[in-house]
C-alpha cells in the first residue's frame, strides 16, 4: 500500500476507534458506552464496514510484516468479555491475514493445579510474545479481578497464605497488574486490552441461537447460563477493574459488542493503530551487508546445475 494511503487508513480508523479507548479510567461509567453503538456507521454501512476490514487485514498483515523484520517490539492483545460477545470471531477475523509464524494466541480457563500453585501471573508469563510476535491473550490474568471476585470460592483454591487475602485484595491486584504492564511496556511490549462490551438481551439472543442451530449446539455450555445469573457483579466488576488498570501505554478500548461487524471493525483500528505508533521500519541494510547482498547475487549468476550422476 502507498504511503499516503496507508496514513489516510491509519487516520480513519483512528477516528472509528478513538471514542472507546479510555487511557485514564477515573471516572469511567461502564453504562456510557452502549453495546448497540454502531459510531458513525449505520447498518446499511454494514458491507461498506466489511470492506474496509478487508483493508484493514491487509494493512495489518504488512505492518506485522515489519514488526517481526525489524524484530524489537512486541504486541500484546488482550481480550475480555462474557460468553458470546465474539472474543473469538473476532481474533480469527482481525488476525486472518497475518503470517501465523509472528503470531500466537493463549487463552486462559480456570487454572490447573500446576499453576494454582503459582503467583497469578505465571501462566500469562509464560505466553507472553517474543519480541517481533503478536502475542493474543483470549482471556488473561484479568480474570483475577473478574471471575474470581464474583465467585471467592476460587481465590479460596488460591492457597495463598491468610493473612494476605484481607479486603484489599482487589486494589492490590489492580496494582500490581499495572506494575507488571508498565514493566512490559519499559521492555518494548505495545499492550493493548479488548473489553467487547455485549448487552444483557444480545447475549440472550445469541445464546438461543446456539440453541436453536445444530451446528452451534457445541458451543452452548450449561454454565454459560449459570454465569449469566452474575451479571451485575460482572458489570460492576469490569468498571471497577477498567478504572484502575487503564493507563496510556495500556488503555482499555471499550468496544461496544451487539453488532458483530462494529466490534471486528474497531478492534482492527485499535491494532492497526497501535503498530503504526510504534514507527516501524524494515531493519537498514549497513555497507557490510550490501557487500555481502552483492557477493551472493555474483554466486547465484555464476552458479550452474551440477550433473546428475
Ligand atoms: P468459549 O466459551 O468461547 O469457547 P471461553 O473463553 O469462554 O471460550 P470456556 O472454556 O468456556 O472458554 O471458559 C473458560 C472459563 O475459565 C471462563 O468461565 C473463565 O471465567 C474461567 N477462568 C479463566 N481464568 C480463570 C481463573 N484465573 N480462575 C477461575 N476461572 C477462570
Ligand atoms: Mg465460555
Amino acid at each position: 500500500m502507498a504511503p499516503m494511503k496507508l496514513k489516510k487508513l491509519v487516520r480513519e480508523t483512528r477516528r472509528l476507534c478513538q471514542p472507546y479507548c479510555i487511557t485514564d479510567g477515573s471516572g469511567f461509567r461502564l453504562k456510557h458506552i452502549d453495546p448497540a453503538d454502531t459510531g458513525p456507521l449505520k447498518s446499511e454501512d454494514k458491507a461498506r464496514a466489511k470492506e474496509t476490514l478487508q483493508m484493514g487485514v491487509e494493512t495489518l498483515a504488512k505492518l506485522q510484516d515489519i514488526l517481526y523484520a525489524q524484530d524489537s517490539w512486541a504486541v500484546l492483545l488482550i481480550f475480555q468479555a462474557m460468553d458470546a460477545a465474539g472474543k473469538d470471531g473476532a481474533i480469527k477475523h482481525v488476525m486472518s491475514g497475518i503470517n501465523p509464524q509472528g503470531c500466537q494466541v493463549a487463552s486462559f480457563k480456570a487454572p490447573s493445579a500446576e499453576e494454582l500453585d503459582h503467583d497469578f501471573l505465571w501462566r500469562c508469563q509464560k505466553s507472553l510474545p517474543e519480541r517481533g510476535r503478536i502475542g493474543i491473550f483470549n482471556r488473561s490474568y484479568y480474570e483475577e479481578v473478574l471471575v474470581v471476585r464474583v465467585h471467592p470460592e476460587f481465590l479460596e483454591k488460591q492457597k495463598l497464605p491468610r493473612p494476605l487475602v484481607s479486603k484489599k485484595i482487589w486494589d492490590q491486584r489492580y496494582e500490581d497488574i499495572c506494575a507488571f504492564e508498565r514493566y512490559l511496556t519499559r521492555n518494548g511490549v505495545a499492550i493493548r486490552k479488548f473489553f467487547l462490551h455485549i448487552s444483557h438481551a444480545e447475549q440472550k439472543r445469541r445464546f438461543l441461537e446456539r440453541l436453536d442451530t445444530p451446528e452451534k449446539n457445541w458451543k452452548f455450555s450449561a454454565a454459560d447460563i449459570a454465569e449469566r445469573q452474575h451479571w451485575r457483579e460482572y458489570m460492576a466488576a469490569y468498571q471497577d477493574m477498567i478504572r484502575a488498570t487503564a493507563t496510556p501505554w495500556a488503555p482499555w478500548y471499550v468496544v461496544p459488542a451487539d453488532h458483530k461487524w462494529f466490534t471486528r471493525a474497531v478492534v482492527a483500528g485499535a491494532v492497526i493503530d497501535a503498530l503504526a505508533s510504534l514507527g516501524l521500519e524494515y531493519p537498514e541494510v549497513d555497507e557490510v551487508k550490501r557487500a555481502e547482498l552483492a557477493a551472493a547475487r555474483r554466486a547465484l549468476h555464476a552458479s550452474k546445475e551440477p550433473p546428475v550422476r
